[in-house]
This record gives C-alpha cells, sequence and structure tokens, in this order.
C-alpha cells in the first residue's frame, strides 16, 4: 500500500470513530453522585480510590475517608492526606481480625465504625466518601449488608462514594453505578519482594 493512501484511510477511519464518540459523549449528560466498587485480587483498589480523593481535592471538593480493617498506621496516603484541607480521615478498624482474636470487639469496632460513615453519608457537604476495605466486615458478617445498601442509597444525590476491597458482595455490585475487578496477573510478593514505600504503603 502506498503512504497516501495509508494515510487517507487511517484518516477516515478516525473520523468515523470520533464521530462515534462525540454520539456517546453527547448522549451521557448526566449529574449524578456515583457508587463506584474497586474489587478483585490484583494490585491497585485503594490506591485507586485515594487517586479519586486527590482529583476532587485538586476541583475545591471536599472528601470523608473511611478505613475499615488496617494492618498498618505509616501508609504514605494517610501522612499525605491529612496534611491537606478538605479531608476528614478515620481509622475504623483494629487491625486485622487474626491480630485482635476477638470477635465480640470486631463486630463492635465494625459497628462503631458504620455510625461514622452513616453520618458522612448524609452530609452533603462531602462530594466524595471512600470506604476503603468495607467488603472484609461485611465478608465476615460485622456489618448488615441491607443496613449498608439502605445507607448508601439515601445519601445526598450528588455525593459520589468508592468502596474497595476484595469479594465485594454481589448485591453492592449491582446497587453500584461503576464496578472495577482488579486482575491479579503478576504481585511481586510472590516473588519475595516485601511491600515498598510509594507502591504498596
Ligand atoms: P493498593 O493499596 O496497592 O492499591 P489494594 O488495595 O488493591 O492495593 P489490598 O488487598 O487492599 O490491595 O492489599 C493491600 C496491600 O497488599 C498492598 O501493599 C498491595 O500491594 C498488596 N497486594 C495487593 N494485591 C496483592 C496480591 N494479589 N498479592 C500480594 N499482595 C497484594
Ligand atoms: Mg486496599
Amino acid at each position: 500500500m502506498d503512504k497516501p493512501d495509508r494515510e487517507q484511510r487511517h484518516r477516515h477511519r478516525m473520523q468515523r470513530k470520533k464521530e462515534v464518540v462525540d454520539k456517546a459523549i453527547a448522549r451521557a449528560d448526566k449529574e449524578q453522585g456515583l457508587l463506584l466498587i474497586l474489587t478483585g485480587n490484583g494490585k491497585g483498589k485503594s490506591s485507586s480510590a485515594f487517586g479519586m480523593v486527590a482529583r476532587a481535592l485538586g476541583h475545591g471538593m471536599q472528601a470523608g475517608v473511611a478505613q475499615f480493617i488496617k494492618g498498618r498506621s505509616d501508609t504514605g496516603e494517610e501522612a499525605f492526606f491529612r496534611r491537606q484541607d478538605g479531608v476528614t480521615w478515620h481509622v475504623l478498624g483494629e487491625g486485622f481480625t487474626w491480630e485482635t482474636q476477638n470477635l465480640a470487639r470486631d463486630i463492635e469496632t465494625a459497628q462503631r465504625g458504620w455510625a461514622i460513615v452513616r453520618a458522612m453519608l448524609q452530609d452533603p457537604s462531602l462530594h466524595l466518601v471512600v470506604l476503603d476495605e468495607l467488603t472484609y466486615p461485611l465478608k465476615f458478617g460485622w456489618l448488615d449488608l441491607t443496613t449498608i445498601l439502605n445507607d448508601l442509597k439515601n445519601r445526598p444525590p450528588m455525593q459520589h462514594v468508592v468502596i474497595t476491597g476484595r469479594a465485594a458482595p454481589e448485591a453492592l455490585c449491582e446497587a453500584a453505578d461503576t464496578v472495577t475487578e482488579m486482575q491479579d496477573s503478576k504481585h511481586a510478593f510472590r516473588a519475595g519482594i516485601t511491600a515498598q514505600k510509594g507502591i504498596d504503603l
């Protein structure tokens, strides 16, 4: 194929593509608070959620973060976002279940945590709420899914909520607007490399 012909075909193809994309963009004209789920076994769930917190702050929006299960207290995101105006940061878990080894206390901690989340879900001044690792207290039955779905449904109409954690329950994904499943194709941990600052924490 000679060069001018190839360029012309490319131009036509791109033109057609632009028409399709422009039509799709014109169709998507609704404004709405979104519920996003970041789940799956691959890396990138929490860091993606914190990326959205950074985006929101960049627009002068207010964000609330609740971390449900926390294995460590020295993460870069916590250190960074606690220094920013416009973010409220709550650590609601006491650590992993195999560390606390006290079921009644885990349930009580999770439920006390949800009361704090509920207050955020009733606060229209919060434009974005991140519920990091919420799927674990759900999976362990420490929180009632119906209550959570109800509180999410009754939040301010323009408030965005991002939920992270492996094995998100089906009913939660059904209620969501955007669901992303991180796929674990490879992880450095399996090659014996420990969690790296700036990447994993
Ligand atoms: P990140 O916070 O890096 O976005 P994540 O939220 O997707 O990760 P979690 O299940 O919350 O993943 O686990 C948090 C920690 O475990 C991070 O240090 C992350 O790098 C690591 N991790 C995530 N996925 C895997 C995996 N498939 N194998 C081993 N370690 C993982
Ligand atoms: Mg995570």
